[in-house]
Parts: structure tokens; sequence; C-alpha cells
């Protein structure tokens, strides 16, 4: 579903990313872990195409992102949602921010009401249409975030660090609704999180991404078992 091809980006002249290479499966939940200013936010931005790379390549269903110019981009960017670390919420209701994910879609107005519906029940926030937005607690918000991504139905749903700003509870529910998300829709997925625990249990295999790299990815149980090298196993606490 998601192949990523020697990419490297700089900022001026600060490489970042440095050759990374990254393959996803059609259904996969894959999670990429690793201390922060490595890139992985970058990474998903660039797949995001909110970012352009310095070089390589990002394949969605072997369609290349960045060797074909804008046209292509447009096209493809339709069957990616992403859902960011602080949840962009706007001035209105609830409705309002959900059915921002469907402003380009020629649905009727009946269809929106029911698909913006539909996904607030998914998100355990069934009848939240009318309340003004910004009167929702923190944890209520990223799930506002999480329906306006899924609302569009996109084949692949980027989550950057989607639970490090939400309490405990909330927490356990956006894992509940990337679960529910995955098991109904099929839903390809990259995770990128701090937060290793939540690494093993949600990805069906993790990357590890050091210095501009994934330098391993495995299942959960190859990776905090079998620590490719002195760096991985240092930051994830391997003691053998
Ligand atoms: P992570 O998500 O792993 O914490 P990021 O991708 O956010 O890492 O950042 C990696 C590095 O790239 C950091 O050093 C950061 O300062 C730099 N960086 C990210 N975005 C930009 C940008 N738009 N301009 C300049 N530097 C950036
Ligand atoms: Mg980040």
């Amino acid at each position: 579903m998601i192949q990523v091809e020697n990419l490297t980006k700089s900022f001026g002249n600060n490489p970042v990313l440095k050759g990374v290479d990254l393959s996803v499966a059609d259904g996969e939940i894959f999670v990429i872990i690793g201390p922060s200013g490595q890139g992985k936010s970058t990474l998903l931005r660039i797949i995001d195409t909110l970012e352009v790379p310095t070089s390589g390549d990002v394949r969605i269903k072997n369609e290349s992102l960045y060797t074909h110019g804008d046209g292509n981009h447009h096209k493809m960017r339709r069957k990616i949602g992403m859902v960011f670390q602080n949840p962009a919420i706007f001035q209105g209701t609830v409705f309002d921010n959900v059915a921002y994910g469907l402003r380009y879609r020629k649905i009727s107005s009946s269809e929106m009401h029911e698909r913006v519906s539909q996904t607030l029940r998914e998100v355990g926030l069934e009848g939240y249409e009318k309340r003004d937005a910004h009167s929702l607690s923190g944890g209520e918000k990223q799930r506002i975030a999480f329906a306006r991504t899924m609302v569009t139905r996109p084949e692949i749903i980027l989550l950057d660090e989607p639970t490090s700003n939400v309490d405990p509870i909330t927490t356990e529910k956006i894992e509940e609704i990337i679960r529910y998300t995955r098991k109904t829709y099929n839903t390809t997925m990259i995770m990128n999180t701090h937060d290793m625990l939540q690494g093993q249990r949600m990805g069906d295999r993790i990357g590890v991404m050091m210095n501009g790299r994934i330098v391993q990815s495995g299942t959960p149980k190859e990776v905090f078992t079998l620590p490719a090298n002195g760096d991985v196993a240092r930051f994830i606490g391997y003691d053998n």
C-alpha cells in the first residue's frame, strides 16, 4: 500500500531524513518509534504531501507521489488522511468541524449529515453535532479531529503522536478507535509515537527511527527482544 524509497529531506543544510526505506502492507498498522527530533513527523508530512522530499519517492498503491509532478499528487492525496498531535479545531459546531473533511466531496446534504452522525458514533461522540466545538475537552477535541479524518474514509491514515497530549482514558479510547477503524474499514495506518508500550500494543510491525533512518523494523516481539544495535537497545531500555 505504501512504499517509501530512499527518502531524504534536508532543511537548509540540516539533513533530517537520510535515506528512509519503508513498506507498509494493505490494512497494516505500522508504528514508528524513536527519540524526538529524529524526523518522524517530517516523514509523515512528506507522505501526506505537506512537505516535499529532497530526494527519493513515496509510492501509494504503486503510484509515485513525487516523480510525476503535481497532477498525481492531488488525486492520490485524497486516499490519505492525517491526525496531528494537536487537534486543529475551528470556531463552529462539532458538525461544522467534522463535515469540513467532506468539503470537496460532491455529496448531498442528507448524505453529509448521515456520514457525520455515523462517524461521531464511531468515535463515541454520538449526538454531539450541535455542540460548540471550542467548549469540548481536549480529549473530545482530538476525537473530533479523528472524526474529521475518518469521515472521508481514507484508505490510509497517518497518525502523528495522536495521544501524546491527552489523558490516559482518552488514550485508551483513541487506541480503540484506531483498532475499530482498521477492523471495519481495513485502513492502512502509520502511527508515530514516542510511547514504546503503545507501539507494542498497537503495531503489527514497528520501525525504529534513528539518525534519519529506519534502523530496524519487525514485529514488536522482534524489536523488543532482538534490538538491531546498541542505540536501539539503549532507546528501548533493553537489558540483557
Ligand atoms: P520528530 O517528529 O521525530 O520529533 P521532526 O520531524 O519534527 O522530528 O523534526 C526533525 C528535525 O527537523 C528537527 O531537528 C526539526 O527542528 C527539523 N525540522 C522539522 N521541520 C522543519 C522545518 N519546517 N524547518 C526547519 N527545520 C525543521
Ligand atoms: Mg514529531
